[in-house]
């Protein structure tokens, strides 16, 4: 039997988990794809591409020409053009799409939460007198704080934010998750943390902080995840697994 062409759009732990689970699995031709965000990628255990398609045409253009039969969206919940892209892709391909989502983050008991639409939205949000705060939402969606520049702000992510999105007081924190528990609560108290700043991502890598913030009953600004993609979606792994099995025997 001819191995079914995969594309799997990545740059997620779940993206990383469903290659390390076809790795072998002679019924599939996967390729991991990376956006190449992350300046020193984990090496993926399959074969894997670097970089934009080219938009929704570039993309279409590459599943036609790859021949890709089967395509997953295994992206973060926050990168929300390349998911419109595979969906408009895979409908002009007439290439089958799942999207591989972790499920959001829910407030539990204890929490102070203040849920917000967007960047801008969290910056307004840290009010008119100066705190410190700390923000994880990655290195490239600083620039609203520089509107709240009363702040000291420890912003920790991958890899260094461009120094002209800052706010003007900030200490820089360079680590990759999954974080644990006590060591996030010993951060946000060395750091003397008054207010969180999140993306609702979801999964297990990085929640810690919310655990710490709990306990320490500081606030949280989470910032919401942008509309889903419209198309099938499940929520772990071995859910895709299902998927891809049930399609590539259905091809059999
Ligand atoms: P985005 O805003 O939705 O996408 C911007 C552009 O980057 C896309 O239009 C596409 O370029 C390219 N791109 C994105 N993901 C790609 C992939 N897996 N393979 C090839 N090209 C890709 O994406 P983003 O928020 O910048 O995220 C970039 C990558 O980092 C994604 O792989 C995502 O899973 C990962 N990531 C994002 C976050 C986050 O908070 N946004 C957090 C952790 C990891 P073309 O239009 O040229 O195809």
């Amino acid at each position: 039997m001819t191995p079914v062409k995969l594309l799997i759009l990545g740059g997620t732990t779940e993206a990383s988990a469903l290659a390390r689970a076809l790795v072998g699995d002679g019924r599939f031709a996967p390729v991991l794809s990376l956006a190449g965000a992350t300046r020193a990628p984990v090496a993926p255990p399959i074969p894997w591409r670097l970089g934009g398609f080219g938009g929704v045409a570039g993309l279409a253009v590459y599943l036609a020409e790859h021949e890709v039969a089967l395509m997953v969206d295994a992206t973060h919940p926050f990168a929300a053009r390349m998911s419109a892209h595979a969906v408009a892709a895979a409908a002009q391909a007439g290439v089958p799409l799942l999207v591989l989502r972790r499920p959001p983050w829910v407030a539990v008991p204890g929490d102070r939460w203040q849920v917000v639409a967007g960047m801008a939205e969290a910056a307004a949000a840290l009010g008119a007198l100066p705190r410190r705060v700390f923000l994880t939402i990655g290195q490239k969606d600083l620039a609203p704080f520089q509107a709240a520049p009363q702040h000291d702000y420890v912003i920790r992510s991958v890899d260094p934010p461009a120094p002209a999105t800052l706010p003007p007081r900030t200490r820089l924190i360079a680590a990759r998750g999954p974080f644990d528990a006590a060591a996030e609560h010993a951060l946000l108290v060395a750091e003397g943390i008054e207010v969180l700043v999140t993306k609702n991502s979801g999964g297990s890598a990085v929640s810690a902080k919310l655990d710490a913030a709990r306990r320490l009953g500081l606030p949280v600004i989470m910032v919401r995840r942008p509309p889903a993609p419209e198309a099938a979606t499940v929520a772990t792994v071995e859910a895709a697994l299902a998927w891809l099995y049930g399609r590539a025997s259905a091809r059999a």
